[in-house]
C-alpha cells in the first residue's frame, strides 16, 4: 500500500456510501477488533477514490488499534505483525528470515514480540522486502541498526523505489529513510537459510519492484506450499503497463496454485483485511487434533486471486481510456 499526498484530505465517502456508514460518527472507531471487512470497504474506497476515507486515515494512524499479538501460524511460521500490515517470521534453528520490516512506531515493538514468542531477533539472518512502500520498507533502516548481523533483500526495482519513496517523504510528517542496497533478488532465485529455503518470485504490478515468495509452513510435520503475494492493490497504479503486469503477476502466481507436483496452497497474505486472516487465525485456537488448518485454504486463495485479476481487468480498461490518442 501506499499513501499518495491526498492521504489526510478529506473524503467525501461518495462513491460507496454504504461502506461509509461510520464517517458521520467521526469520533467511533473503524474497528476496535481488527476485523476484516470494514477495514477492507474503506480500503476499496480508498482504491476506487484515490482519497484516504477520514476513518480509515484516523484508523491506521491509531497505534493502540494497530497493535495485535503476535501468533504462530504454523509450526515454523509466525505472524508477527500489526493490524493492517504482516510481516512473517519464519524459523529455523540455525536461524531465521523476516518477511517486511513494518514502519516507524511498530518495528521496535515487533522485536519485543519476536522475543516473546522465544525467538532472538539476531538470529535473523534475511530480512526479505516485498515492495518499497512505507508499511513495508519504513523500518529497514531501524532493523538494520537493531540488527547488524542481518542481510536484506529486495529486487533491483524494489530498491530504487524504495530509496525514491523515501526521498519523497523528506518533507512530510511520516518521513523515512531507506538503507542502502544489499542483497538484490532476482526472479526465481532461492535464498537458503538452514533449513528455510525460500523462493522469490518478481510480480510487478502493485509497483513494478514488488517480490513475492514461496516457502514451506509445517503443520505437525505435515509440508504446505505457503505463499506471500508482495503486493495486493491497485491503489498505486501509474498507467496501463502496470495493470497489465499486475495481471500477469496474478495469472502466474494462480498457475502455482495448480502446479502438478507442489501446488501452493496457502496465502500468507502482506495486508491481513484483504482475504479474513484475522478471521481465520481465531480458528486455531479452538482447532482440534485432525482438523484442517484453517490457513490452508487453495479455493480461497484462487477465488482472492479471480477477484483481483478481474479488479484488475476493470481498472485497465479505465488507464487505457486515460491514455492520449
Ligand atoms: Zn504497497
Amino acid at each position: 500500500m501506499t499513501f499518495p499526498t491526498s492521504f489526510l484530505r478529506t473524503s467525501t465517502c461518495a462513491a460507496a456510501a454504504a461502506a461509509c456508514v461510520g464517517a458521520a460518527s467521526a469520533q467511533e472507531p473503524l474497528t476496535t477488533r481488527c476485523e476484516s471487512a470494514p477495514i477492507a470497504a474503506l480500503f476499496k474506497v480508498f482504491g476506487d477514490t484515490g482519497r484516504m476515507p477520514p476513518d480509515l486515515g484516523r484508523f491506521l494512524q491509531n497505534a493502540a488499534l494497530q497493535r495485535i499479538e503476535p501468533y504462530k501460524a504454523f509450526d515454523n511460521v509466525y505472524y508477527v505483525g500489526i493490524c493492517w500490515v504482516s510481516a512473517w517470521l519464519i524459523t529455523s534453528p540455525q536461524g531465521h528470515v523476516l518477511i517486511d520490516a513494518l514502519y516507524g512506531p511498530y518495528t521496535g515493538p515487533m522485536l519485543d514480540h519476536i522475543r516473546q514468542l522465544g525467538f532472538d531477533p539476531q538470529d535473523i539472518r534475511q530480512v526479505v522486502i516485498t515492495h518499497g512502500h512505507f508499511d513495508h520498507a519504513g523500518g529497514a533502516a531501524a532493523l538494520k541498526a537493531a540488527l547488524p548481523r542481518a542481510r536484506f533483500a529486495m529486487t533491483a526495482e524494489g530498491w530504487r523505489e524504495a530509496a525514491e519513496s523515501a526521498a519523497e517523504s523528506a518533507t512530510r510528517p511520516n518521513r523515512w529513510t531507506m538503507i542502502d542496497k544489499d542483497i538484490v533478488l532476482t526472479d526465481g532465485q532461492v535464498l537458503q537459510v538452514g533449513d528455510i529455503r525460500l523462493q522469490a518470485f518478481e510480480t510487478p504490478g502493485h509497483t513494478m519492484g514488488t517480490a513475492s515468495f514461496a516457502f514451506d509452513a509445517y503443520d505437525g510435520g505435515r509440508r504446505h506450499r505457503a505463499f506471500t503475494v508482495g503486493g495486493l492493490g491497485l491503489n498505486a497504479i501509474k498507467g496501463p503497463e502496470q495493470v497489465e503486469a499486475f495481471i500477469a503477476s496474478v495469472k502466474r502466481i494462480r498457475a502455482l496454485t495448480e502446479d502438478a507436483t507442489d501446488p501452493v496452497t496457502t496465502h500468507l497474505t502482506t495486508h491481513a483485511f484483504s482475504n479474513g486472516l484475522t478471521e481465520a487465525k481465531e480458528l486455531l485456537k479452538t482447532r482440534k487434533p485432525g482438523e484442517p488448518h484453517p490457513l490452508v485454504d487453495p479455493k480461497g486463495f484462487r477465488a482472492q486471486l479471480d477477484t483481483l485479476q478481474a479488479g484488475a481487468e476493470q481498472r485497465l480498461v479505465a488507464e487505457r481510456a486515460k491514455k492520449p490518442n
